[in-house]
């Protein structure tokens, strides 16, 4: 007890210059070798009866020894800055501010458009079942369509693949839900395909998909018609030519008139004056009967557009492989987008 007393006076004449002095301190008096573990050490050597008083005595030593760390070290930071030549004028290192990537963007106003027109979002599984991704799309095991959808199989159970399209996700909402069905599927979807700058193994849609009675070819014109004007301007001529899908009849795709040239003939239109933004067509009737609903009394138009490809056509990127490639320089083009 008569050693701490020496102690507590030692450290109160203690003086140390700057940091460094500071850390000698520490070392010495708190350090896990330091002198104030050594004497808790002793506290196995003290009798039993005075062992309160010894622990109390210690106590208070180990936060004489602290405080004077606290007060030597705030001397030492403040003593630091005074001494130092850091221009404190100098501007700070700038905290950069990432960007929206492109597909969101354009995904975000493709979504906000068919939202004012009453669809809802619906998402679903990008792991599939061979059903939901094939068979209720009318696209049986032999069909011939399958090839130009291959895609990628799950090793442990074939029947699961990635999906090649999102309706898929129209698939589980018909399952689920009883017309009237309004919903836009945007979403990530697979292929099996050498990457190139026209293709990719995976890339990104928005499909859409309205079942109620009385809708028509005419519903699904109008619809995709004020699209294409909100989504590329007041000028923006459309056409329909008739296509094939196994999952609508009639079936059309459907071309706008070249941004780029007006119509005139470019590089990006081949000289034809249009370019093919989307698939469309009304829902074959075997589909609606895969989900028990009646066809002789629901109609319905579905449709779908890769994202990929609208925004290629808005910010005019020809390579498909940027759009992965996480190259900031390109990335930080689309900082003032919205
Ligand atoms: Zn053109």
């Amino acid at each position: 007890m008569q050693q701490i007393e020496e102690l507590k006076q030692e450290i109160n004449a203690y003086e140390a210059d700057g940091a460094d002095g500071a850390e000698a301190f520490r070392i010495k008096y708190l350090g896990t070798k330091g002198i104030v573990k050594n004497i808790m050490g002793e506290m196995k050597n003290v009798p039993n009866d005075q062992k309160k008083a010894f622990g109390l005595l210690v106590n208070e030593f180990k936060q004489v020894a602290e405080t004077k760390y606290e007060t030597l070290k705030a001397a030492a930071g403040s003593d630091e800055t005074s001494a130092s030549n850091i221009d404190l004028s100098l501007p700070g290192t700038p905290v950069t501010v990432g960007s929206r990537h492109p597909l969101s963007l354009v995904r975000n106003q493709i979504v906000t458009i068919f939202k004012r027109l009453g669809f809802a979002v619906a998402e679903g599984p990008e792991i599939e079942d061979d059903w939901h991704n094939f068979g209720a799309m009318n696209l049986p095991e032999d069909h011939p369509a399958r090839d130009m959808q291959d895609t990628f199989y799950i090793n442990q159970n074939p029947a699961w693949l990635l999906r090649t399209h999102t309706s898929s996700v129209q698939a589980r909402i018909m399952e689920k839900q009883k017309p009237p069905i309004r919903v836009i599927c945007p979403g990530r979807v697979y292929r099996n395909e050498t990457i190139s700058a026209r293709a990719h193994c995976f890339f990104h849609q928005v499909e859409g998909l309205y079942v109620d009675e009385h809708v028509s070819f005419a519903d699904l014109k109008q619809t995709l018609y004020f699209f294409v004007q909100e989504m590329f301007g007041k000028d923006v001529k459309v056409r329909f030519r008739p296509s094939y899908f196994p999952f609508t009849e009639p079936s059309a795709e459907m071309d706008i008139s070249c941004l780029i040239c007006g119509g005139d003939g470019c590089a990006v239109c081949k000289h034809t004056g249009w370019v093919e933004i989307l698939g469309s067509g009304m829902v074959h009737p075997k589909v609606l009967e895969n989900f028990g609903i009646d066809s002789n009394k629901y109609t319905g138009f579905a449709f779908g557009m890769g994202v990929e490809r609208i925004t290629q056509l808005k910010y005019q990127v020809n390579d498909l492989r940027l759009y992965s490639q996480n190259d900031v320089r390109f990335l930080k083009q689309f900082t003032g987008a919205v």
